[in-house]
């Protein structure tokens, strides 16, 4: 993200900021009102100095999106295109510059309680492959029921653990501990999830039931949860920020490739 080449400059005539530039893998911008936009206010900046950040108007010329369609055949994420789009001068979060400081504070607040409620739909989804298992006497199987003991664990483990991360007082904004293995530990769990359940199912995994043969819920999950341990930061970063800022180990160096 610190290397965005999106720009945002303000245009003193009419009193707004000015964006160009382009956004890959956007989820629900085809369905949003609003966008965040991290824009570079000082062309001549680099990494992640001189960064804005902007809420902007969806409804406006300047903005195209694009879907891309995902494995799942539905599409959730988008291009975004931004063409002279516009920008109230009121609604850029913080000052020029501050861009970075304030996307950090959203993405501690994505990776952490903002996704707590997605753990009802992991039960939910945990109870069709308890009800699958059933139905086709895989539950009979000692390491499938191993398995599904250990899925059950790990979402209780999670609970447990946002209920924790909330006990803390937040006021001075910053992430607890807790916090930090939230995402690594939720998109990991999800996506041993979606291999149980196609486990669970066995052969009939590959099979579309009936026309139009649409994926199962089941098969859907296996196929999205792939990209769970990819975005809002992979599990690999998760690790790095576990081990920098919760442990406190050395950083890790930086690296410059000279083509
Ligand atoms: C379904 C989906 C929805 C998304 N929705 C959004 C969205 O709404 N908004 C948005 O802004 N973005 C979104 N993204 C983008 C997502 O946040 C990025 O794809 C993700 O953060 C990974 O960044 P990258 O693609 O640049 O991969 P890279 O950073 O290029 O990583 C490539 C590989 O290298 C590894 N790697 C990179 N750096 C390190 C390191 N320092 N140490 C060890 N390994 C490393 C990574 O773990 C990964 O395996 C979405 C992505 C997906 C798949």
């Amino acid at each position: 993200m610190a290397n965005v080449k999106t720009k945002a400059r303000f245009d003193e005539a009419k009193g707004k900021w000015i964006i160009n530039g382009q956004k890959v893998w956007t989820s629900l911008a085809h369905e949003s009102d609003y966008i965040f936009v991290i824009a570079r206010t000082d062309p001549d900046s680099v990494a992640h100095k001189g960064l804005g950040f902007f809420l902007m108007k969806m409804d406006q010329p300047g903005i195209d999106v694009r879907p891309i369609e995902q494995i799942t055949g539905t599409s959730e994420f988008n291009e975004v295109f931004f063409d002279d789009a516009e920008c109230e001068a009121s609604d850029i979060v913080g000052k020029p510059g501050d861009g970075w400081k304030v996307a950090m504070g959203l993405l501690g607040f994505e990776r952490g309680v903002s996704t707590l409620g997605q753990q009802m739909a992991f039960q939910n989804e945990l109870n069709d492959v308890i009800a699958a298992a059933k139905a086709n006497d895989a539950a009979k199987d000692p390491v499938i029921r191993q398995r599904i003991a250990k899925a059950h664990e790990g979402l209780k483990i999670m609970r447990y653990n946002s209920m924790r991360t909330l006990s803390h007082d937040a006021s001075d904004g910053a992430l607890h501990k807790e916090a930090l293995m939230y995402k690594l530990y939720w998109a990991t769990w999800h996506r041993d999830l979606g291999e149980l359940a196609m486990d669970v199912l066995g052969m009939e995994c590959d099979v579309l039931e009936e026309a139009p043969y649409e994926l199962t819920r089941l098969q859907s999950m296996y196929l999205f949860v792939r990209s769970d341990t990819i975005y809002g930061g992979t599990n690999q970063i998760q690790r790095n920020i576990i081990a920098e800022r919760g442990l406190g180990m050395p950083k890790e160096p930086k690296v410059t490739i000279k083509v």
